[in-house]
């Protein structure tokens, strides 16, 4: 699927958390992708000289449903977000889609372990709900989400609804009230020792390019190989 370009008309606007809304949106032909595929959405007039931005956002929902769903963390003045924040329904805007590689490759007798800070978890989300995974279910399935409070949490019912993905939060500034993992990504992974399948699984990575480093080191010492690793950088 060659990457082409769609006018899209935004269906909803909602904030998930205080610092990420989703924005859903139709777009004006069908838009074929795969899970954990990405769209190109143009920024107009945001770059030197007026001319145009592009920034990549993950799409959240899987390829069979619609409206399109993505998830988009507010940046501080960063073009990209705070355009797309001020779009409510009935707004169009320009987008280059699918693109990207980093989508579920099921392996015969492996596990899988999805891997992601803040809206890294939106490929995930896609893919976990997505007809190809349903359709080859790893025998486990464990997904981490690391953020800093309670409150950035996203999409915990998504995760719930699927049988067999076992989804974990870790959070590295909780409430005295947090009953989860206190800790980062990393923390829990590394807590799993000599009982987890480290080798036997396949490891899907996404968020910020911090994190994706730490595990990379991580799974290393735990003797994974690189084929075994995915990953999909968000920002450095
Ligand atoms: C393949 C791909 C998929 C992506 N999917 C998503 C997605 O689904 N949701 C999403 O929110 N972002 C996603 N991003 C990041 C997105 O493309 C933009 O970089 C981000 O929205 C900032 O754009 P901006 O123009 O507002 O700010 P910019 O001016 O481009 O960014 C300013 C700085 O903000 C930091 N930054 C960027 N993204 C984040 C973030 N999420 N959290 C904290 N700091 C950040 C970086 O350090 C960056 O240098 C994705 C990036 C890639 C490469």
């Amino acid at each position: 699927m060659r990457p082409i370009e769609y006018q899209c008309t935004v269906t909803s606007f909602r904030w998930l958390t205080p610092t990420v809304f989703e924005t859903t949106f139709e777009p004006q032909k069908p838009l074929e992708f795969k899970a954990g595929q990405f769209v190109s959405i143009v920024i107009p007039g945001a770059g030197p000289g007026g001319r145009d931005l592009r920034r990549a956002y993950s799409i959240a929902s899987p390829p069979e449903t619609r409206p399109v769903e993505l998830c988009i963390k507010i940046v501080e003045d960063g073009p990209g977000t705070n355009y797309l924040a001020k779009l409510r329904p009935g707004d169009t805007f320009r987008a280059f889609a699918p693109y990207g590689d980093f989508v579920y490759k099921p392996k015969p007798g492996k596990n899988v372990c999805f891997i992601a800070t803040g809206t890294g978890i939106a490929p995930f989300r896609s893919m976990v709900l997505s007809e190809h995974f349903s359709a080859h279910l790893p025998a486990q399935t464990l997904c981490l989400l690391g953020v800093r409070k309670e409150d950035e949490l996203l999409y915990l019912d998504a995760f719930d609804s699927v049988a067999g993905v076992k989804f974990v939060p870790t959070i590295t500034q909780p409430s005295p009230e947090w009953t989860g993992f206190k800790g980062r990504v990393t923390d829990y992974l590394r807590s799993l020792g000599a009982d987890f399948n480290w080798v036997g699984t396949d490891y899907y990575l996404c968020g910020n390019g911090a994190m994706i480093t730490e595990i990379k080191t991580l799974l290393a010492e735990k003797g994974v190989q690189k084929d075994s690793i995915h990953q999909e950088i968000y920002y450095r």
